[in-house]
């Protein structure tokens, strides 16, 4: 397999614009993912790598927060436009696939309608709204392996605001840079995707990717 030039992946760095702090996260996680490429991991082992660290790192930064999520079981967060990378897609599609579990791929082609932006996708129903991965108690089927967008949602304002049954409200929430710099990282070291953070959407992607791998509901 071609090895990736660290340089390269530095140079792109540079041309994205980037607040200081989430500049400097960015070339500590591309170097960390291009070294395990190098080393020889694929992309699903590097995603899972990335998701542990992640969570760490989270750990640290909410020890002592009081937050709205602890005991909030409304499912209403899961209802947004997730953004994605192409390795979490990878990890994503390998578990449905691997375990044999029943995904709405209709559901999900109606939803990459409506991925032009976040305010598109409120066009939808709520019920169309509702991620795939939501189960009836509103628990998340692939909590393990949520993309990372999923783990850093921690919100302090009024759970209620998060409903987005009839009206958008604005809700506080964590957003710390270094949530911004891992999913950077993670599309700068894919040879495939162009150097462009968040540009890639949970349900049409997923979509795609599970069609190519012969998915069948
Ligand atoms: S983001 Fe909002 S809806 Fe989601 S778990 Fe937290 S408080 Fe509940
Ligand atoms: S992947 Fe899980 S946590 Fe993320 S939006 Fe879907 S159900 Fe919610």
């Amino acid at each position: 397999m071609r090895k990736i030039n660290i340089d390269v992946v530095r140079h792109n760095i540079k041309g994205l614009k980037l607040e200081d702090e989430t500049r400097k996260f960015t070339n500590l996680f591309s170097k960390m993912f291009v070294e395990m490429i190098n080393d020889g991991l694929d992309q699903v082992d590097v995603t899972l790598v990335a998701h542990e660290t992640i969570d760490n790192a989270l750990k640290n930064l909410t020890k002592g927060w009081n937050t709205s999520c602890s005991n909030c079981t409304s499912g209403d967060c899961c209802h947004q436009l997730i953004g994605t990378s192409a390795t979490e897609v990878a990890l994503l599609a390998d578990v449905i696939i691997r375990t044999n579990s029943s995904v709405d791929i209709d559901r999900l082609k109606r939803q990459s309608s409506y991925i032009a932006n976040s305010k598109v996708w409120y066009n939808q129903t709520m019920g169309d709204r509702r991620c795939i991965f939501l189960n009836d108690l509103n628990q998340c089927r692939i909590y393990k392996h949520r993309p990372i967008v999923c783990r850093n949602f921690y919100v302090v304002s009024d759970p209620k605001l998060c409903d987005t049954t009839s009206v958008i409200n604005t809700v506080d929430n964590l957003n710390h840079p270094i949530m911004d710099a891992m999913v950077t990282a993670m599309t700068l070291y894919d040879p495939c995707v162009r150097p462009k953070p968040y540009n890639m959407y949970l349900p049409k992607q997923l979509r795609d990717s599970l069609i190519k791998r012969g998915y069948k509901k």
